[in-house]
């Protein structure tokens, strides 16, 4: 009785934290906040448990918060969704990411996402039946090649999955990239799943466009988002998915025999957050830009070349410099003598792409300013 391992076996993430936690490293790698989010959403989330909201929420999401991500949507984008049979709230953006997917891809289908991409896309697509066409965003300016995405519909794609912000390389899509995606995908009758849970954590000018605001693609469009990013809550998992009746409901179906149901009191708080004003969004924006220059600039001063994230919590780094010429196989080796932990960019991508991005590291900068500067303290020594 084998159980079935790969390529299932465990996320990088998870392995990385763990490295960090038994080297003494200073963690730069898994991308979570090591601030505390809004008091008044903690004091809501406890007023929610103390007044008895403890069973089970409704299938779809509690009520407010699908109004409440409804008037977001509106509020933000112009977006017109109905809270009624167009929103359905998820166990954090994973959960849609996978139920979208079970959803929406037969065996023999094909799947189209850029890479590097979010390391929860090839198991689900593998579990799901599909194969996952690849398109690479290149080092250090992650230009859309429009020959390459071209080449990678087929008569076969079912589903894009698109991330803007993106994870890893901190890439804002514009909209000209919207448009070439969206038109391929409606030449090929192509659903789009867009996972925009950076979408409050943009830190320069280009604007974050989402995909369904587009008309050519909103009737074919799942947009995702989560309450861990933009309120810095990822222990929370709330995540959300608007699009479509029809599509919301196949991706509902799957939902509920994953968890049935997202955790309520958390959902309470949430709805309740979303109404917080433009200047409560804009706080952990200014905070995590100053991160991020920080450690931008450290890195620069250490010889380091980096691409330059719009947006996210990410920045990527060629650590060649420092003698980790291939982080996929030099990174524990790397946290045990030098203390700091990344994500070997390399587990975010398949083919000739891994040798491609074998000396780059993914850091996570959502960290409080003097992790960044002991991180870039302990890189410095390694010169
Ligand atoms: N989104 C975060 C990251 O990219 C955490 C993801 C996770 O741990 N599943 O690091």
């Amino acid at each position: 009785l084998v159980p079935v391992m790969a390529p299932y076996a465990s996320t990088i993430f998870s392995e990385m934290s763990a490295l960090a936690l038994r080297t003494n490293s200073v963690n730069l790698g898994q991308g979570f906040p090591d601030v505390e989010g809004p008091q008044f959403l903690v004091d809501l989330a406890c007023e929610a448990i103390r007044g008895g909201q403890n069973q089970y929420a409704p299938r779809t999401g509690l009520p407010e918060l699908r109004r409440a991500i409804a008037d977001h949507q509106r509020r933000f984008y112009g977006l017109d969704v109905d809270p009624e049979t167009e929103v359905l709230v998820t166990a954090g953006a994973t959960e849609g990411i996978a139920a979208a997917i079970l959803a929406l891809v037969r065996p023999g289908d094909e799947v189209v996402t850029f890479e590097p991409y979010f390391d929860c896309y090839p198991p689900m697509v593998a579990r799901a039946g599909g194969t996952l066409r690849t398109v690479p965003l290149r080092f250090p300016d992650h230009a859309v090649d429009e020959q390459a995405l071209a080449t990678a519909f087929s008569d076969r794609t079912r589903l894009v999955v698109l991330n803007t912000p993106h994870n890893p390389t901190g890439k804002v899509f514009t909209r000209d990239e919207l448009r070439l995606i969206a038109e391929l995908a409606r030449r090929h009758d192509a659903w789009i799943l867009t996972d925009e849970v950076y979408e409050h954590l943009v830190l320069d000018d280009t604007p974050h466009v989402p995909m369904a605001t587009l008309p050519e693609a909103a009737d074919r469009t799942l947009t995702m988002s989560s309450a861990g990013k933009t309120f810095s809550m990822t222990g929370w998992k709330v995540g959300w998915i608007t699009g479509p009746a029809e599509g919301l409901a196949a991706v509902t179906s799957m939902k509920q025999w994953l968890t049935f149901t997202t955790s309520g009191p958390f959902q309470y708080a949430i709805a309740h957050g979303l109404a917080m004003d433009d200047a409560a969004y804009a706080v952990t924006a200014d905070e995590l830009r100053a991160r991020r220059d920080q450690l931008l600039t450290g890195l620069a001063d250490l010889g380091i070349r980096t691409n330059h994230p719009e947006a996210t919590y990410f920045v990527l780094a060629d650590l060649s410099p420092l003698g980790l010429d291939d982080a996929l196989t030099g990174t524990t080796a790397f946290a045990e003598e030098h203390g700091v932990v990344g994500i070997p960019a390399a587990s975010f991508v398949t083919g000739a792409e891994v040798e491609a991005t074998a000396p780059l590291v993914r850091f996570a900068f959502c960290k409080r300013e003097e992790i960044i500067a002991e991180g870039l303290r302990r890189l410095g020594a390694v010169l």
